[in-house]
């Protein structure tokens, strides 16, 4: 049986692999498909789909844009992406600055606290536009200035410790609207993360296109409703480990094997959404 991984991370945002490596494991696992999608950006894609393209295996461009409903934070994955869509770029682009502000606002937080870390020391470790919390997190690893990434975490980075600073991030119905305006489809990440459904009828408002029901963190009473949420409201269905190589313990990339029909479904969802931007733009 043919299947899939869609939710993967590389070193162009927080995960450890290169491109390369990632679609090495993903071959070496047997996995027919898998889309890339780096926190707020594409920059990945071309390597990891000529890497696929020599490995005899589908790939996917997309994206996990981090946006918000209201209070709600919300992770909206982008498939099928035209990676050179400047709309797609320039938001991009304001969204990574956002993020590396973000990184030196933590430092400075740090460094009250009296922890000498530099947010050169973190650039350098990330070495991508989309820098995050786990590079802070290994950065003081690095520096022996605390012992294990979870401390880290939990002592400074989480939501209400001293060193978490908040993201400003797109609206989550922008997000739908800038994927599409791309020609790709949009979809709702890990619903089963942050307790979130009440903001889906908003979403499929807004022109949702799927909903990832198979997740590493989704037990299978989670994934079981979400597909019928997707039922419901007839949205396509994803799965994908949410691999980040060896940031966390092993890496997660074969935990979650999306049934390659779910994969059709999408290329044809794909193909009619492409075919609307192109009679639009004409
Ligand atoms: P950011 O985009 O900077 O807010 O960072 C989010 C990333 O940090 C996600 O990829 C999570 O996997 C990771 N993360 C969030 N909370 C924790 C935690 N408590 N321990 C380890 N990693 C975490
Ligand atoms: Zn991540
Ligand atoms: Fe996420
Ligand atoms: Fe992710």
């Amino acid at each position: 049986m043919k299947f899939a991984d869609l939710h993967l991370h590389t070193q162009f945002s927080d995960g450890t692999f290169t491109p390369e490596e990632l679609v090495d494991r993903a071959h070496k696992l047997g996995f027919a498909a898998i889309a890339l999608t780096d926190h707020d950006t594409v920059e990945g894609c071309a390597r990891a789909a000529a890497a696929c393209a020599a490995a005899g295996m589908n790939f996917i461009a997309g994206s996990e844009l981090t946006a918000e409903h209201g209070d709600t934070e919300v992770h909206i994955l982008g498939y099928f992406l035209d990676t050179g869509n400047q709309i797609l770029l320039d938001k991009i682009a304001k969204f990574q600055s956002v993020r590396q502000n973000r990184i030196r606002e933590m430092v400075a937080a740090l460094n009250k606290l009296g922890i000498p870390l530099k947010a050169e020391t973190v650039f350098a470790l990330a070495n991508c536009k989309s820098p995050g919390r786990p590079h802070v997190a290994r950065a003081l690893v690095k520096e022996k200035l605390i012992g294990h990434l979870d401390e880290a975490f939990e002592r400074y980075l989480k939501k209400g410790r001293p060193a978490w600073v908040p993201k400003t991030k797109m609206s989550a119905l922008e997000s739908v609207e800038l994927i599409h305006q791309a020609g790709g489809l949009a979809v709702m990440a890990h619903p089963g993360l942050n307790r979130t459904d009440d903001i889906i009828p908003d979403l499929v408002d807004a022109g949702l296109d799927g909903i990832e029901c198979f997740h590493t963190k989704h037990s299978t009473v989670m994934s079981e409703r979400y597909l019928e949420i997707a039922e419901k409201y007839d949205l396509l269905v994803t799965g994908g480990s949410d691999c980040h190589g060896f940031s966390k313990k092993a890496p997660l990339i074969g935990t979650v094997k999306l049934p390659y029909e779910h994969v059709e479904r999408l290329m044809a969802r794909a193909a009619e959404r492409k075919a609307k931007t192109a009679n639009a733009s004409k």
